[in-house]
């Protein structure tokens, strides 16, 4: 009879849950609504899911319940330990485990009393993250609840793989910025389907770059398409896209965004790259800028909003080159 409500209530959860996922479009909520399943699922206080990321050498999650992004880094923590050696760990006395990283408590203030840390791998069986539950809130964490967290973290696996896939699709190589098709993608998620607020957009291009390679190799003006990558990176809000065109021209959404706050932005990285040095071998070298800058009209599709900007851009090379035209 328990057996029986218990398995009822387990595809209760499942039935709920799914019906939330079969709409849901959005990688991280989809996460936490999966986090919230395996939750349920096996009677834990906190569930979350740890993304491996091997360019910055860091593990982070993408939704703990009510804690902001957590980032680790890798081998540190049970969790660490548990991506590291593709091993599923229950540890039901934590601060007595000397794997156990209670950094992440004194951030949170939260206390850790029991674990259960399940890697999970991608089609080559690499681990690219781990599930965790965190707090059974009754009893302690069995093998039996390996097995109930099952789902959720398979199908996690799989939405994080494809997520990667994508990222790595849309990902230029040389700069690590987004690509034109990633451009395209924003475009079409954050601006086209909201037509009733102000976007913007920046057209951008670096100065004289043939003399530039000429003068100083090919090697060199790579040096500085990455340099100027990382400046746009630092310099841009959250909500803002970066992309990088094709050569040595790069393209910015700015959703919300008025024509003067954009124009402003412009400016800063323009003064950024200006008074940059960008250090190669025993080189320093510097480039400069130049911007155009537009604001999207919905009555445009996106090549004619492009268009336009690139004709503000073409006056700013016109102009003298190293300035920014609105
Ligand atoms: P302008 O100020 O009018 O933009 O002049 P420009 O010389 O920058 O413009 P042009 O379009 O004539 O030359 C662009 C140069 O950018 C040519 C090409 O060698 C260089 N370039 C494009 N992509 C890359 C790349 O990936 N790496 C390097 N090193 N150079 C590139
Ligand atoms: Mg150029
Ligand atoms: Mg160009």
């Amino acid at each position: 009879m328990l057996f029986q409500n218990k398995s009822k209530a387990a595809l209760n959860h499942i039935d709920q849950q799914m019906s939330a996922l079969y709409s849901e479009k959005r990688f991280s909520q989809t996460l936490s609504i999966l986090n919230d399943l395996g939750r349920k699922l096996i009677g834990s206080d906190r569930c979350s899911f740890w993304c491996v990321d091997s360019k910055t050498g860091t593990n982070w999650t993408v939704e703990a319940h009510n804690v902001e992004k957590i980032v680790i880094p890798q081998g540190s923590g049970l969790v660490g330990y548990a991506i590291d050696h593709n091993e599923t760990l229950i540890v039901n006395k934590p601060y007595k485990d000397e794997r156990f990283n209670s950094e992440v408590d004194k951030e949170t203030g939260y206390k850790t009393k029991s674990i259960l840390v399940m890697p999970v791998t991608n089609s080559k069986n690499q681990v690219i993250g781990a599930y965790q539950a965190v707090n059974k809130l009754h009893g302690k964490f069995k093998q039996s609840d390996v097995k109930s967290l099952m789902l959720p973290a398979v199908m996690m696996g799989k939405i994080l793989e494809l997520q990667m896939l994508y990222n790595s699709a849309v990902e230029d190589q040389l700069t690590g910025l987004k690509n034109r098709r990633g451009f395209y993608d924003f475009y079409e998620a954050y601006i086209a389907s909201n037509d009733s607020e102000k976007h913007c957009v920046i057209m951008c291009d670096i100065d004289f770059f043939k003399k530039f390679n000429d003068t100083y190799g090919h090697n060199a003006g790579d040096a500085v398409l990455r340099h100027v990558a990382n400046i746009f990176n630092s310099n841009i809000r959250v909500d803002d896209g970066v992309f990088r065109w094709g050569g040595e021209e790069f393209i910015f959404l700015l959703p919300h965004t008025d024509i003067d706050t954009a124009a402003e932005l412009a400016e800063k990285l323009r003064k950024s790259i200006e008074d940059s040095v960008c250090r190669f071998e025993d080189l320093e070298l510097r480039v400069t800028m130049s911007f155009g800058v537009h604001t999207i009209s919905p009555e445009l599709n996106v090549e004619e909003n492009v268009k336009a900007a690139d004709e503000k851009l073409y006056s700013a090379k016109e102009n003298g080159r190293n300035q920014v035209q609105k």
